[in-house]
């Protein structure tokens, strides 16, 4: 199987009816780069920055340089593709350092975490966007914030981008071009659209958290991993709202989550209006066999049918 998918390593994405496709890779390290193109991903549409970070305490976080090395060798591991950076994603099932969970925060999921974090620790936050920035000076890069919902959050975090900006400028280090990207992953912020996208260059739906806090399971209780239902209606309609919002408008939109790699939902994402795919490596030919054999045009009134009906998962199995 590995070896018949391997030949569609070159292949470009594209349905029956002629509609491209660009599928991304999600990758945790630089290194990971070489494993991307590997596969031939035509970019990384999520690169989670947590690494650097994660299992160093407070006072060990990695200063501009060495963030700033790390972005680089990803940009130019990929060769000239697009990187999508996310700020640090910390909290939650992503702990900082190895100590168990500070029992004060009795519910991490919905405690500091992600761009919380990073608003609450300004300068260090402003040290990992002079990083990502500078590393734009060696190929693309777009910049992606997880966790947001607020106006203000927004607003806040936009203006430190600046002030990152400002201060590269002083000392007359360049930097390129960001495109600057939201994570829809907060049900909030997939029913605040217009404020999102009146303010962002693009959105990304992390399914994962999505569903984590649409239906209130926690993503990382077994005990409740039954109730996790990506096929929920209530999930489809934010994620098939927010696609179409985007296409409307004519805003990138991925989707970065693991429904994105997960070939059940190729062709439902596909009838949705969704060109842009990131996930693991090891999914991208898989769903890419998806997508030559999809027929985008007459998807899309059916993935509309099995949004509406009471269970989609059954009429998604139909
Ligand atoms: C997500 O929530 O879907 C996502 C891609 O981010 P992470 O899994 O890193 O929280
Ligand atoms: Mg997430």
């Amino acid at each position: 199987e590995r070896g018949r998918l391997g030949r569609l390593r070159h292949t470009p994405a594209v349905t029956l009816d002629g509609q491209k496709v660009e599928l991304l890779a999600n990758i945790e390290l630089p290194e990971d780069a070489e494993g991307a193109l590997r596969v031939g991903a035509v970019g990384v549409g999520l690169f989670r920055s947590e690494f650097l970070f994660m299992g160093r305490g407070i006072g060990d976080m990695p200063d501009e340089e060495e963030q700033y090395l790390a972005y680089r060798k990803a940009v130019e591991g990929m060769q000239g593709l697009p990187v999508t950076i996310r700020t640090l994603d910390v909290g939650a099932d992503k702990p900082l350092d190895e100590k168990p969970r500070d029992e004060a925060h009795l519910n991490p999921a919905l405690g500091l975490r992600a761009i919380r974090w990073s608003l609450a620790e300004p300068e260090m936050f402003r040290t990992q966007l002079r990083a990502i920035l500078r590393a734009s000076a060696h190929g693309k890069v777009n910049m992606l914030i997880p966790m947001i919902a607020h106006a203000t959050e927004i607003r806040q975090t936009l203006s430190l981008i600046d002030f990152a900006r400002a201060e590269l400028d002083n000392r007359g280090v360049p930097y390129g071009n960001v495109p600057i990207g939201a994570m829809i992953e907060i049900p909030a912020a997939a029913l605040s659209l217009r404020t999102f996208l009146k303010y962002f260059d693009f959105l990304s739906i992390g399914t994962n958290d999505l569903i984590q806090y649409t239906l209130a399971i926690d993503r990382a209780d077994e005990s409740v991993a039954h109730l996790y239902d990506p096929c929920h209606p209530a999930v489809l309609r934010l994620i098939a709202g927010t696609i179409s919002e985007c296409v409307r408008q004519g805003k990138g939109v991925s989707v970065c989550g693991e429904m994105a790699g997960d070939t059940q939902f190729t062709r439902l994402l596909l009838g949705l209006g969704l060109r842009s795919f990131s996930m693991h490596p090891a999914q991208i030919l898989a769903v890419k066999q998806e997508v030559l054999r999809a027929d985008a045009g007459r998807l899309a009134p059916w993935s509309r049918e099995v949004v509406d009906s009471e269970d989609p998962g059954l009429a998604l199995s139909a």
